[in-house]
């Protein structure tokens, strides 16, 4: 039988052969859940899950605890607590470095000693085999290897003169670049089992995959006056032209690239399988990712692509490209100067594709990064010319032109916020009182915590739990709104389980008289359930909620 206490952490469930084993979830994507907790199966036959009318006041007093005690008491606390979605998530930075030198080193990939990055083979002239990184290193090895890890991310990172936390940041790509396009499923393995393992249930991971040939018919095509003034009829031209060159060819490597890498990392996970992992039962889906820092030709041509992939994976039904974004630093030169021009791409381009969600980096920027006028318009323009559903980081809301009727507009529309706080104290250094988090949500803009990087970061998104929970003084069931709005926001197809966008009191109509997240929901309910993949995730976010609180 399960063991319930009022202690710090969900005391241990004994299962049948006797050993003590943490609580386990199962998320059926189909929208009816699967199988219970492994804990929690014991506790609804004792009636503790459902009816128990206390569970979730006595959570909130073990929280309160933790809050008291600290941030390792409250780690502790938050680490198996049901935390929904990350929705803002790179794949290449959410990955450690330390397996990309396992993966350089099965590559046959060289390390450069002195630049501190991978290089093409040969190893020769200088270059190190990675492989001479594995196995029994010598002293001279593990140093590198350390050298190599900081430089692969923030770990042990001090700004100096002309090198900041941002240049540090946005530097790391480019030196673990050049691996084998054939980790990626092993990528998103390491990523869905460390979601898994914090008790996520959803990741939408942003990936760039090939583009070359719309790129060369771009580049062969030109750029126009017309173009550049965001004519209509000239982007619908421009669009035709791409089209009838072949650009479609790329969608199908696209929509490849995602299905090997699920298909890998199922086969790696032993989904299906008696002993199958954890990460089984967290659900990948995947945001295209754009380029910002390219010539307007590029960035128009690789949105149109990613327009297309993603109408078209959802024309196949199988919904796992559910979005597009654009990435690099917002700050970049050609970022800056075409900021408005692509966000008038993306508007046309959504007038086209009006089904294709979008969430946009926008406002990851703060005072003396760029000049005061660049901090004016990019998250209004993100919202009203790109129509973003999302709003990556959101910074530097306050600086924008009529910040209080922007976070009106945003919190009317409902437009979400992903609140990205170690990434923003890295790259910005921006943290505490000088963060918007809490400005958003007293102007009711609904945010959800996201990790952003955690490979480059060092973190992982309870850290990020954590860190908001002591740096904004959240009560519990601010925790439960986060992790509930990050379902509410995310890009899996199907209507909502709440009646109304962002209030999570009354379920929408077929399950009114159902308790959310009970085992069995009505015929009505689990109707609805079935025909709404985002409905069936937050029902199991509602079970999983019942299953923690009743741990206390
Ligand atoms: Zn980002």
């Amino acid at each position: 039988m399960a063991h319930c206490s009022s202690s710090l952490l969900p005391a241990p469930c004994a299962t049948l052969n006797g050993t003590m084993q943490r609580p386990a979830f199962f998320f059926s994507p189909f929208g009816l859940v699967l199988a219970a907790a492994i804990c929690s199966h014991a506790l609804v036959a004792q009636g503790l899950v459902r009816g128990s009318g206390h569970a979730e006041d006595r959570a909130a007093a073990a929280y309160a605890r933790a809050v008291k005690q600290g941030p390792v008491a409250l780690r502790a606390f938050l680490d198996p607590f049901p935390k929904g979605a990350d929705l803002h998530v790179h794949l290449s930075g959410a990955v450690y470095a330390e397996t990309f030198i396992h993966d350089a080193a099965e590559d046959g990939v060289c390390v450069d000693a002195a630049a501190l990055k991978f290089a093409p083979p040969p190893c020769t002239g200088g270059l190190i085999p990675a492989a001479q990184l594995s196995g029994n290193l010598s002293s001279a090895d593990q140093a590198l290897y350390d050298k190599l890890i900081d430089a692969f991310s923030m770990r042990s990172f001090e700004p100096t003169l002309g090198w900041s936390g941002h240049d540090q940041f946005f530097a790391t790509f480019a030196r673990f670049d050049g691996l084998s396009a054939s980790h990626i499923g092993e990528w998103v393995d390491e990523v869905a089992g460390r979601a898994a393992a914090q008790n996520q249930q959803y990741l939408e991971l942003m990936q760039t995959p090939p583009f070359s040939h719309a790129r060369q018919t771009a580049a062969r095509i030109g750029w126009s006056p017309q173009l550049a003034a965001a004519d209509l009829r000239a982007f619908a031209q421009l669009r035709q032209q791409l089209l009838d060159s072949g650009l479609r060819d790329e969608v199908a490597a696209g929509r490849a690239q995602v299905q090997q890498a699920e298909a890998q990392r199922r086969l790696l996970e032993r989904c299906g399988a008696p002993r199958a992992a954890s990460a089984c039962r967290v659900e990948v889906r995947y945001i295209y990712q754009l380029l910002r820092a390219n010539a307007p030709e590029d960035v128009f041509a690789q949105a149109l692509l990613g327009f297309e992939t993603v109408s078209a994976s959802r024309a196949a039904n199988d919904d796992l490209w559910v979005g597009i974004n654009l990435v690099q630093p917002e700050d970049g030169y050609v970022s800056m100067r075409d900021y408005t021009l692509q966000m008038k791409i993306i508007g046309y381009l959504h007038s086209i594709y009006p089904d294709v969600p979008i969430s946009l980096h926008a406002g990851e920027l703060v005072m003396g990064l760029v000049p005061p006028e660049g901090l004016r318009f990019h998250i209004r323009q993100a919202v009203e010319l790109a129509h973003a559903q999302r709003i990556g980081h959101g910074v530097d809301v306050a600086d924008e032109d009529d910040a209080p009727g922007l976070l009106k507009e945003m919190a009317a529309r409902h437009i979400m916020v992903e609140i990205n706080l170690s990434s923003n104290e890295g790259i910005l250094g921006v943290n505490g009182a000088r963060h918007p988090f809490p400005v958003y949500r007293a102007d009711k803009v609904p945010v959800a915590l996201s990790t952003d990087d955690e490979g480059v970061s060092r973190i992982d998104l309870t850290h990020e739990f954590v860190r908001a929970a002591i740096d904004y003084n959240l009560s519990y069931s601010d925790l439960k709104r986060l992790a509930r709005t990050s379902l509410e926001h995310s890009f899996l197809p199907g209507k909502s389980l709440w009646l109304r966008p962002d209030d999570f009191q009354a379920a929408a109509q077929p399950c009114r008289s159902d308790t959310p997240g009970a085992q069995k929901p009505s015929p009505a309910c689990a109707a609805y359930l079935g025909g709404s993949e985002k409905a069936a995730a937050q029902w199991e976010l509602e079970r999983r909620f019942s299953a923690f609180d009743s741990l206390f």
